[in-house]
């Protein structure tokens, strides 16, 4: 991939910039107070990764969105906003008692079209009526953005090659910034946000992110759920419940199977207690 980030906070390929289609200062906060160690990970909701870039400097963008880079879907990238400046990505946002995450993250967006509404025959397309051919079909976690909220409906997957260029940038601002935190948009703006969705493997972007760089021991994850996170006998919700796993609780993941983690639960010594698989939507 050959990616690293220069002394201007801007991206590099192979020793070059990468693209840059620069977002109006005026959709930016200036530039960060406090270096940011959380990523939020996004979909355009849109076309190629060139048209939401160039969206971001429209006159009728009135929400004067921008974010620091898009990723388009053959893993080619655009910058739009210095990563050493807020972004307008996160808008209304809260997590972890943390509010206003623009001034406070970096923002991936990523081509996507994200949730897609159902055709005659089982198609699914685009809300601009592009076919998607192979839809990831799954309902979202926190509920669909429309009826019915619990069932699986359309998304468009992620291209490999656009996540293969996700990881190495995520990599660049871990290593270069700190960063530690990797967020959906859908984790901080519950209800109102959707993005990256359920067609993003978060709990696996963020082993490949994040997990290489635990030198001190296994790479740990925490539970992320108001309500809990049930540890089950196998990968499945068919499988017995072994417990009720409080939010917070702390896991060192071993093994992935789909969407389902194999982990051992921590006590608060960090010590291994007991063994079982849980969701990986709800670990952070
Ligand atoms: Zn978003």
């Amino acid at each position: 991939m050959g990616f690293a980030i220069n002394a201007r906070h801007r991206l590099e390929q192979n020793g070059r910039a990468v693209e840059r289609i620069a977002s109006p200062a005026s959709h930016m906060g200036g530039t960060f107070g406090t270096t940011p160690h959380i990523l939020i990970m996004h979909f355009t909701y849109g076309a190629s990764g060139r048209s939401s870039a160039t969206w971001f400097q429209d006159p009728g963008n009135t929400s004067k969105s921008s974010a620091h880079v898009v990723v388009d879907r053959d893993g080619s990238v655009i910058q739009c906003v210095d990563f050493d400046t807020a972004a307008n990505h996160a808008g209304q946002s809260s997590w972890g008692g943390l509010t206003a995450f623009n001034n406070k993250s970096f923002g991936i967006e990523l081509a996507n079209w994200g949730y897609l509404k159902p055709g005659p025959h089982g198609s699914w397309t685009s809300y601009t009526n592009v076919p998607i051919a192979s839809p990831f079909l799954a309902a979202h976690k926190n509920g669909n953005p429309y009826q019915p909220s619990d069932a699986a409906i359309g998304w468009e997957p992620y291209a490999p090659e656009q996540i293969a260029t996700a990881v190495a940038i995520a990599r660049e601002l871990a290593a270069k910034y700190g960063v530690d935190t990797i967020l959906g948009h859908d984790d901080i703006a519950r209800g109102r946000k959707w993005d990256p969705g359920p067609a993003f493997d978060m709990a696996r972007f963020r082993a490949q992110v994040l997990g290489g760089r635990a030198e001190n021991g296994p790479n740990v994850l925490a539970v992320h759920s108001p309500t809990g996170l049930n540890l089950r006998q196998g990968a499945g919700t068919e499988f017995a419940v072994i417990q009720l796993l409080a939010d917070g609780t702390q896991v060192a993941p071993v093994e992935q199977r789909g969407s389902w983690w194999f982990v051992n639960v921590l006590d608060p010594q960090g010590v291994a207690q007991k063994s079982g698989w849980v969701h990986g939507a709800f670990l952070i």
